[in-house]
């Protein structure tokens, strides 16, 4: 089997990185940065985003599993005194694997029919560069409203205790093949209306946004931010492809909802 290993980059991190490595190496697996068949992040959340992204084009053929060296994370849920038992389950047990929904992101430009595809572990944020962001927000080819406020959030289920929760949207298991529509200080007087509720959709129902009046955009993909110009719509739907996490013991989603948020 051929490993990669990632590290958040601060010392701490790094000494565990180059422990699990030479322990693997001992177990005979090799280390691949470029093909592995198991990528092991060690850092935080944000590590583990960073490695998604890294590996994303080979996400069919690459599990990936998460240290942590500061606090719980989501995506990173094994301690630093774990590792010895990791790495012996890494090299002698065939891994179960559980595959967690993503978000595809379509943005289409005005001009010349160009477009440029992401993939989401989080969520993406779209925000105004200049004044108030305005879109029409279409579902499933309908329009359902026209948004004026702060800015959008569509994120996935394993994302929705991230910046969705911020925005008051609901925790999603990640079982279910859906995203989630927050809004961000949207605008509602006598004027405009927005639905103000955070909406879940399901895998076949897109969501389209359509620019009113100004075209450029900050588009956030996790922790990328991408200013876009000239932007004709964006779109948002279930992607056809999964992230593959390698599992070595049970830690329930729900359970990791409640160290992380309600008590230790
Ligand atoms: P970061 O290191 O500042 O991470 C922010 C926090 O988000 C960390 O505590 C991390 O553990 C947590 N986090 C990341 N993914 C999570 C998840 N799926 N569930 C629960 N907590 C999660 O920044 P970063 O490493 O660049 O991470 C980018 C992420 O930060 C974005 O994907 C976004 O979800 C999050 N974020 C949150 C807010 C907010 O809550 N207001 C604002 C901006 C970004």
């Amino acid at each position: 089997m051929r490993f990669a290993i990632t590290s958040k980059g601060d010392s701490k991190s790094n000494t565990l990185m180059h422990k699990m490595k030479s322990y693997l190496l001992d177990f005979n697996l090799i280390y691949d940065d470029e093909q592995p068949d198991i990528v092991i992040s060690v850092g935080g959340d944000g590590t583990l985003l960073y490695a998604f992204h890294r590996y994303s084009s080979r996400l069919d053929k690459t599990a990936f599993v998460g240290v942590h060296t500061g606090h719980l994370g989501f995506y990173a849920d094994w301690v630093p005194e774990e590792i010895e038992k990791l790495v012996i389950a890494i090299a002698k047990t065939p891994f179960q694997v559980v595959e967690y929904p993503l978000l595809e992101v379509i943005v289409r430009y005005q001009n010349g029919g160009r477009e440029t595809r992401y993939l989401a572990l989080n969520e993406s944020t779209v925000k105004a560069v200049n004044g108030t962001f305005v879109m029409d927000v279409e579902i499933r080819g309908q329009h359902f409203e026209r948004f004026r406020g702060d800015g959008l959030c569509l994120s996935t289920p394993s994302g929705s205790t991230a910046y969705n929760k911020a925005l008051g949207g609901a925790i999603l298991h990640p079982s279910l093949p859906a995203i989630q529509l927050a809004e961000m200080a949207s605008i509602n007087n006598k004027v405009f209306r927005t639905v103000g509720s955070p909406l879940v959709l399901p895998a076949h129902h897109a969501c389209l946004l359509k620019p009113v009046n100004e075209p450029d955009f900050k588009i956030t993909i996790d922790h990328l931010s991408l200013l876009h110009k000239d932007v004709k719509s964006i779109q948002f739907r279930v992607a056809d492809e999964k992230i593959r996490f390698a599992r070595f013991r049970p830690f329930p989603f729900w359970k990791r909802v409640h160290d992380s948020f309600v008590a230790d």
